[in-house]
């Protein structure tokens, strides 16, 4: 933590959990602490007009808690730059308003994340940018899609809550091939499974209020540009527009970020165990995930990805009312939004998540359950299962 210039600087090539406890994270110089502290201020004294200490001037612009933040996750993600940002939907407007005018068009996948379809269709709409949802999970649909004023190839994979995965390298070059930049939302993934900058993509993007935050305590968001000068494009908008995040929020992500990959390594066993128990249960009629050999695009995960994650949604036979009766009955389950941190949440995407998107093209089967499974003990969360859907 030596500048104010936020993630930046030479490729470190430590291993992920090395840079993950390390990366923008030195002793403090002047008291030695081990964790970087919350700098819970807006100003800094200036030795003589514009005599900044190590560049720091206004929290907006910089702040040293959010700079070791955003050297992290650029270390994580093997990007040039990383920015932090008070959610993920600050850091997709942010990315979005930096790439697009008035004119340009976003091609983005038909079942996005219902907030990112809302910031597109019903916000940056009203300003001139056109969009297309499309069926990402076949390149020659996007391929198809591509316009001449496509500046952005907007990718999520795997998907919420189908679990759809997107051939990242694919669509670079596809996108690439029309000067089109291409943006990966790597929320449901982490950076501990998938590397989109290393698959082509130029930037990716996060909800830190998921795995990296990883305890449902805090909502923040990021991007990280695997070009310094794009990057710096993206600075000026975080500082321009100003949704930066603050001091707390960015330690807390900070700190949760220590542990991504131990917990990374525990939701995706977890959710394997539980992808076999739902896979023979007489009351489940589908399992969705990205591990089984039966999923549409099994070989694209297996390839971009190092794990499966701890995302897994399934169908019931019994329809809508035994699904909703699912989600109430688990104990250990908790009933919620949201997803990624260390405990296993339950949800009813049709009602909860995507309720806002009933009727439309991304409406999602109503006997469908989510889980964001947790790193509790395997046996208590099968137990659980076992129970609510008896
Ligand atoms: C939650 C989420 C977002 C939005 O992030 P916020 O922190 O809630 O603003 C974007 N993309 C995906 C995939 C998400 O799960």
């Amino acid at each position: 933590m030596t500048s104010s210039s936020g993630g930046s600087g030479a490729a470190d090539h430590r291993g992920f959990n090395t840079r993950a406890i390390h990366a923008g994270q030195e002793a403090d110089a002047t008291t030695g602490a081990v964790v970087v502290p919350i700098y819970q201020t807006s100003t800094y004294k200036q030795d003589g007009v514009g005599g900044l200490r190590s560049g720091y001037e206004y929290s907006r612009s910089a702040n040293p808690t959010r700079t070791a933040l955003e050297e992290c996750l650029a270390a994580l993600e093997n990007g040039a730059r990383g920015l932090a940002f008070a959610s993920g939907l600050a850091a997709e407007d942010a990315a979005l308003r930096t790439l697009c005018a008035p004119g340009d068009h976003v091609l983005l996948p038909n079942d996005a994340y219902g907030g990112t379809f809302r910031l597109i269709s019903r916000v940056l709409s009203r300003w001139g940018v056109e969009h297309t949802p499309v069926a990402m999970h076949d390149p020659a649909a996007v391929a198809a899609a591509m316009r001449p004023n496509t500046t952005v190839v907007w990718i999520e994979t795997p998907t919420n809550p189908l679990l759809n995965v997107i051939d990242i390298a694919a669509l670079a070059e596809i996108g690439h091939s029309q000067q089109a930049t291409v943006v990966v939302d790597n929320t449901f993934a982490s950076p501990y499974l998938q590397q989109p900058l290393a698959l082509g993509a130029d930037v990716v993007v996060h909800s830190t209020t998921k795995y990296l935050g990883g305890h449902s305590d805090v909502v923040g968001g990021a991007l990280v540009a695997a070009d310094a000068e794009l990057g710096e494009q993206l600075a000026f908008h975080q500082n321009a527009m100003g949704a930066v995040s603050g001091p707390f929020d960015a330690w807390l992500v900070l700190r949760g970020i220590k542990t991504l990959g131990v917990r990374m390594d525990r939701h995706c066993a977890n959710a394997e165990r539980i992808v076999e128990f739902l896979g023979e249960h007489p009351a489940v009629s589908t399992v969705l995930y990205p591990g089984l050999p039966s999923h549409p695009n099994h070989e694209v995960a297996a390839r971009q990805m190092t794990g499966f994650g701890g995302m897994v949604s399934f169908r019931v036979r019994a329809g809508e009312e035994a699904a909703l009766k699912a989600c109430e009955l688990t104990e250990v389950f908790t009933l919620g939004e949201s997803l990624g941190g260390v405990e296993s949440l339950i949800e009813h995407p049709h009602r909860m998540t995507h309720a806002s998107v009933a009727g439309s093209l991304l409406e999602v089967p109503a006997d469908l359950i989510r889980l964001s499974v947790g790193i509790e003990d395997i046996d208590d969360l099968l137990a659980d299962l076992t129970a609510a859907l008896a």
